[in-house]
């Protein structure tokens, strides 16, 4: 199903122009407007999913097939040093787009982009605690 008033719905499905780098029945993979680095690309799956969690098991195991292929793909064409993927849920996360998709950002040595985080450091009983809570 398409969702009215989505932007990724309306790009996934060819109603609005975008720089497509592949297409097939379910999904299709553009250049991101604003990248972070060249060649940066997005993973969109053509029904709507609002994030992984939304996203049907099959389509998330296919869209990570795809990230490989085209990974591979970037790096012979873009001569690109590696790639991050990154796939951001809900706005607390950084997600901006309501709509599943999975960031191929490829990357160059000396490229001076940052995607990182400031590296905590827990206790091994605040390990523990969390560990208890999400392991079953
Ligand atoms: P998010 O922050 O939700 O993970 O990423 C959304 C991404 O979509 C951003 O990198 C942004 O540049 C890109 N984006 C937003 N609107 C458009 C658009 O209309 N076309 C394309 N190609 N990319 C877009
Ligand atoms: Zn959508």
């Amino acid at each position: 199903m398409r969702k009215d008033n989505c932007i990724f719905c309306k790009i996934a499905n060819g109603e609005i122009p975008s720089k497509t780098l592949y297409e097939d029945r379910e999904f299709r993979v553009i250049l991101d407007l604003a990248p972070a680095t060249r060649g940066h690309a997005l993973i969109l799956p053509k029904e709507h999913a609002d994030d992984l969690y939304d996203l049907p098991e099959d389509s998330a195991a296919k869209a990570m097939r795809l990230a490989r292929k085209m990974g591979r793909i970037m790096e012979e064409r873009l001569q690109c040093d590696g790639l991050n993927l990154v796939q951001n849920n809900k706005e607390a996360a950084g997600q901006t787009v309501r709509h599943f998709h999975l960031h191929l950002i490829p990357r160059y040595r000396d490229d001076g982009q940052n995607i990182n985080w400031k590296p905590g450091k827990p206790s091994d009983e605040e390990l523990e605690a969390v560990r208890e809570l999400i392991a079953r």
